[in-house]
């Protein structure tokens, strides 16, 4: 085996991870022989194996695998709560590191890479998994290089102890993905990363292939071979698939995104990556989750008639713009199998969403809104709370916009909004009122971002008591705001059985 692409605990065990799958199928579609071992379905799938009373917990586990009719909201409630119980147990066992179905915690600060290492010396949660469940693949596929994919802050205790296990077997594995790179692009403490895990690879996998074919690397896709033998926690496949690299829009202000160069996949490369699918999860009809920051209007028109011809399902995150109201597009959309799109509505105030050149007309989201679900789209709303200038009324006129839109908002994601360490607000912070003196980097440490004031009032405390006082105070909000679980969000949302949705 050329490549062997590891993607270390913890992710939510729904489906694949969206970065090792990305880098391992793209690694096939430039012809190496690339696999990729999930290691984190295998320690959740080593917990349950573990519980004491397995009855509900199989139970559940059996639900979310299984409900080929789709989920019954409450009924999915109450299996991610099981499942959420017996994940406590992690606790007693492991001395105090707790474990949820999408993040673990240490008992040492996570963002203390160096910190974190001494810990893993004291207590491993990690350790028997390399060897159960990667030493096998080691041994017997002998892989040319390893790759360890990076993405979130919830995997990098598993990347410092599986990166050290690696080593005393001999072997040096690269390690990449969206985590370091973030932290490279807009945050800090990049040297702390670098401390412990001294090979960091900060492209997007690209370098490990020739470099005359670097700039199409996510263009050439093939199914990767998948090494972990357990199911992911869905009714149905869940598959990952960009349409798109970058942002087409690239002009929201302190966007991270907005510096990545833009590339649309070709077609030939969708249709010939849905043609890779495997014949089991084609016939058990996958649900592609469109990795794009922000699907392209064109992109979408042209990905539907390949979505229909092979059969497929689909989800991801759109602008709401006006192409969405034209040329029938939701409609022909929705008969291609588009089950949920997840709208960036953002705010009700559209003066603000002009301040920061998002580009997003609160009246055009509301039509759009509409649209969708009447066409049986499943429709997750993006809002995005505390903006540097939010007043009162923007926050007033959001709530509005949320409460007078109900019948067609299915699911809610509620966010605060967060200052990158490093973007271009610091030219414009006095004009915006803004206090970002308060930071200071600690070399020891990784992060992201950095705490602000404006006006000398804590911009996201005003936000975050706004949601839980007011917004979510208003009973058809609470409602949808309950409707969204916790728990296994985006994938299982396109499946939950809702009235008037497909
Ligand atoms: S649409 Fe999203 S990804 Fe694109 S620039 Fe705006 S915030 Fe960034």
């Amino acid at each position: 085996m050329d490549f062997l692409v590891l993607s270390p605990p913890v992710c939510p065990p729904s489906e694949p991870p969206s970065g090792a799958f990305m880098l391992a199928s793209a690694l096939r579609g430039h012809g190496f022989d690339a696999a990729m071992l999930d290691l984190s379905l295998a320690f959740y799938s080593r917990h349950f194996d573990t519980t004491p009373q397995p009855g509900p917990v199989n139970a559940a586990l059996d639900y979310l695998k299984n409900a080929k009719e789709g989920y019954d909201p409450e009924r999915h409630r109450n299996c991610a709560g099981i499942l959420h119980n017996d994940l406590k147990r992690f606790e007693t066992i492991c001395a105090n590191w707790k474990l949820t179905a999408m993040d673990i915690a240490p008992p040492v600060p996570v963002h203390h890479p160096s910190a974190l290492a001494q810990q893993l010396i004291r207590s491993d949660p990690f350790a028997d998994l390399w060897a159960r469940s990667l030493q096998p693949v080691l041994e017997q596929r002998r892989p040319g290089r390893v790759v360890i994919s990076l993405a979130y802050l919830s995997q990098l205790a598993a990347t410092l102890s599986l990166v050290r296990f690696l080593e005393h077997a001999g072997i040096q594995p690269i390690v990449g993905g969206s985590l370091p790179r973030s932290l490279h692009a807009t945050g800090s403490g990049l040297q702390a990363l670098a401390r412990v895990l001294p090979h960091l690879d900060l492209s997007n996998g690209s370098t490990l292939i020739a470099a005359a074919e670097q700039p199409d690397f996510l263009h050439r896709l093939h199914w990767p071979e998948l090494l972990c033998d357990r199911d992911y926690l869905s009714a149905q496949p869940v598959v990952p698939l960009a349409l798109s690299t970058g942002c087409y829009w690239k002009k929201c202000r302190f966007c991270p995104d907005r510096s990545m160069p833009f590339h649309a996949v070709p077609d030939t490369a969708v249709d010939e990556f849905l043609r890779s699918i495997p014949e089991p999860i084609r016939n058990a009809v996958p649900m592609i989750h469109l990795l794009d920051s922000a699907i392209p209007p064109s992109s979408l028109r042209a990905f539907c008639p390949i979505a229909r011809q092979h059969g497929v399902r689909f989800y991801g995150f759109a602008r709401p713009e006006n192409a969405f109201l034209n040329d029938r597009m939701l409609r022909d959309a929705a008969d291609s199998g588009c089950r949920m799109l997840q709208f960036g509505v953002e705010s009700g105030s559209g003066e603000l969403l002009n301040r920061f050149d998002k580009g997003i007309d609160p009246a055009r989201s509301q039509k759009i809104l509409a649209a969708a679900a009447m066409e049986g789209i499943r429709t997750y709303v993006y809002m995005l709370f505390g903006l540097p200038g939010e007043t009162a009324t923007d926050r007033a006129a959001t709530l509005a916009l949320l409460r007078d839109n109900t019948p067609f908002v299915d699911f809610l994601n509620l966010s605060i909004f967060n200052l990158p360490v490093t973007s271009d607000i610091d030219e414009q912070a006095a004009a915006m009122h803004m206090d970002i003196s308060g930071y200071t980097a600690d070399e020891d440490a990784i992060c992201l971002y950095r705490p602000f004031r404006v006006n000398g009032t804590d911009h996201r405390r005003t936000a975050r008591d706004f949601i839980h006082n007011e917004l979510l105070m208003e009973p058809a909000i609470r409602r949808i705001h309950r409707q969204t679980p916790r728990w296994f969000r985006a994938a299982h949302l396109s499946m939950m059985n809702l009235p008037g949705r497909r």
